[in-house]
């Protein structure tokens, strides 16, 4: 039998959770209580989520099920991370939903259903978007440790953005879509946005589909000096700018992976943005954070990587863990 916490005594005694980043070209599944379980190949699996959902959440709790065989053991609670809309309403019968996704045969989704009805009624569950997921995951264990006032962004397939105000997971009416946020034309820049509901949103302009319907090229191909880099860094750092004046995050990180940013290199592309940034709010928001120097500090890469998915959900996991 597999054992995790091989060689780890004082881990033993942690929660043992299931964590799904339900994502929408993916469903990464884990198990574990935090990152160094997540990096174990043996602890994850990937799903590519398709357009069933009934078949894919089959082959979910099929997995899960499997870990608890092999370990003897039921999972304490499961976190769920999900991509959206989603209902985070507990009072809401379509609670654990997916809502009115654009994804083919995704909308009005039962997530949480299927899941209880395979791991069990009784299995606690903690579900939020997949960002704020990710952001959790980073508060735990990553960039954002201490810190109670921060956002986590990703811009990929979608853009959408997670994060913590005064310690709360960022919640409200229904949740933050930051992606959709409205921004100003980059002067020169004529290109209608593949967002199906707004055209040219932030998510309609700089999301890696964005990027590909633009040019013609993947984003990873496009050559360092391709004049979109510069209409999406712009448009980047505005919206950042944005939510700087919004939400006065003390830091901002960004995932994704349009970020890495292929041919141009992930530090380009972070320093374009920060350029834009502090341009854009053109020294206004006083905060050493925004200096040249220090901006490089404030907006940065999520420390968990392309992990803080799944590893926020985990988080979610043990955060649904009855105190006793
Ligand atoms: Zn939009």
């Amino acid at each position: 039998m597999q054992n995790i916490f091989v060689g780890n005594e004082k881990r033993m005694n942690q929660p043992w959770v299931g964590g799904i980043e339900a994502g929408g070209t993916k469903f990464v599944c884990a198990v574990g209580s935090g990152p160094e379980d997540v990096r174990q190949p043996g602890n994850r699996v990937v799903f590519p989520t398709g357009g069933d959902p009934t078949a894919l959440l089959a082959e979910v709790t099929t997995w899960f099920l499997a870990q608890q065989v092999e370990r003897g053991e039921p999972l304490a609670a499961l976190g769920v991370a999900s991509f959206g809309p989603v209902d985070l309403d507990p009072t809401s019968p379509t609670y654990g939903y997916i809502t009115s996704t654009p994804k083919p045969g995704w909308g009005n989704t039962d997530l949480l259903g299927p899941l209880r009805d395979a791991l069990g009624s009784d299995l606690p569950i903690g579900f939020d978007t997949d960002v704020n997921g990710a952001a959790l995951g980073e508060r735990m264990w990553g960039g954002a440790v201490d810190l109670d006032d921060f956002l986590y962004i990703t811009i990929g397939t979608g853009i959408g953005a997670g994060g913590m105000a005064r310690g709360q997971l960022l919640h409200g009416l229904v949740h933050p879509e930051i992606g959709h946020l409205r921004l100003p034309r980059v002067p020169g820049d004529t290109f209608p946005g593949v967002c199906p509901y707004h055209g040219d949103c932030w998510e309609g302009l700089c999301s890696g589909p964005a990027i590909e319907r633009r040019t013609s090229t993947p984003a990873g191909d496009l050559p360092p000096d391709h004049p979109a880099w510069d209409l999406v860094t712009h448009s980047v750092g505005d919206a950042i700018a944005n939510l700087v004046c919004t939400l006065s995050p003390q830091r901002i990180l960004l995932g994704g992976s349009v970020r890495k940013a292929g041919r141009l290199g992930e530090e380009a592309f972070f320093a374009k943005v920060r350029t834009r940034v502090r341009t854009s709010l053109n020294g206004y928001v006083a905060s050493p954070a925004l200096t040249e120097a220090g901006i490089v500090s404030y907006l940065v890469p999520p420390a968990l990587g392309d992990d803080a998915g799944v590893c926020g959900a985990l988080a979610l996991g043990l955060g649904a863990i009855p105190r006793r």
